[in-house]
């Protein structure tokens, strides 16, 4: 008999163990310690989710927007791609607003070096796919993917870049039947699933807050007269819908997710950098 309870205890923490050992206790590389790292990477996590951004206004949201949303969809998204989340890269190459109260912009040399360590960084931690989820535009797109090609080639490691609010183009034309904008209607939306305290409506005066940005090389103003730039001339003005807002949060996560699993299958396919 107590050989018995004793079986039973034994099977009890042999389960148990299995158990904790399926998924980590946090996603998070800021909450994680040492040793559950080295349990997870990269034997049961090959992926790690890096959100970059930079603080700029935007309208009646958050000067932090182009860093909350990444952040957020990360968050969304670990599970469901069983991968671990980088700490968020709040600084980057502010462009044409960074003249606006409380907006930082990094030179493009300082930028390019210090994402180059942090992707050197995840590398030398052993993870195999490095997806860049970036929330802010311009300048640092080109930065961002010249990086991811180039130390690709040189750490023999995966990279991909996805800027969200180009790739959900269809999902804004879904959701509002119309064209976006930076801080516009789909930037407004998704941050307003995201943090529905800190979108401000009531300082919202209306169209003259916003100016669509000049098509070709029409024109160009520095800094850029409003933080909100429409894509197209007369579309892309924020509404304030919360159930559109979480309707539109979903509808992008979906895409992103479902793009990043999709190339991770390929490359696994095709066996690239084992
Ligand atoms: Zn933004």
């Amino acid at each position: 008999m107590l050989r018995f309870i004793s079986y039973l205890i034994f099977l009890l923490i042999f389960s148990a163990n299995i158990y904790a050992q399926k998924t980590p206790t946090t996603r998070e590389m800021n909450l994680i310690n040492w040793m559950e790292f080295d349990e997870f990477v990269p034997e049961k996590i090959e992926t790690v989710l890096l959100p970059t951004g930079t603080l700029e206004p935007h309208g009646v949201i958050p000067n932090g927007s182009d860093n909350l949303a990444p952040e957020a969809m990360a968050k969304a998204l670990a599970e469901d791609l069983n991968a671990m989340i980088a700490p968020t890269l709040n600084y980057g190459m502010t462009g044409s607003l960074a003249a606006y109260p409380g907006a930082f912009a990094m030179s493009e040399d300082t930028y390019r070096a210090f994402v180059g360590e942090i992707l050197k960084g995840l590398h030398k931690n052993k993870f195999k796919n490095i997806i860049i989820l970036n929330g802010h535009g311009g300048g640092q797109t080109a930065v961002l993917q010249s990086l991811a090609a180039e130390l690709s080639n040189r750490l023999k490691v995966r990279i991909m870049v996805i800027n969200w609010w180009s790739l959900a183009s269809e999902d804004t034309f879904t959701v509002f039947q119309e064209n976006g904008g930076h801080a516009g209607n789909n930037e407004t939306a998704y941050m307003q699933a995201v943090t529905p305290e800190h979108i401000h409506p009531e300082r919202y005066s209306g169209p003259e807050m916003t100016t669509a940005y000049p098509s070709g090389s029409s024109w160009a103003a520095y800094p850029f007269p409003s933080s909100i730039g429409l894509y197209e001339p007369g579309q892309g003005h924020p509404v304030f819908d919360q159930e559109q807002a979480e309707e539109y949060f979903s509808k992008v996560n979906d895409r992103v997710g479902s793009l990043i699993k999709e190339v991770i299958k390929k490359w696994d396919m095709a066996k690239l950098y084992r």
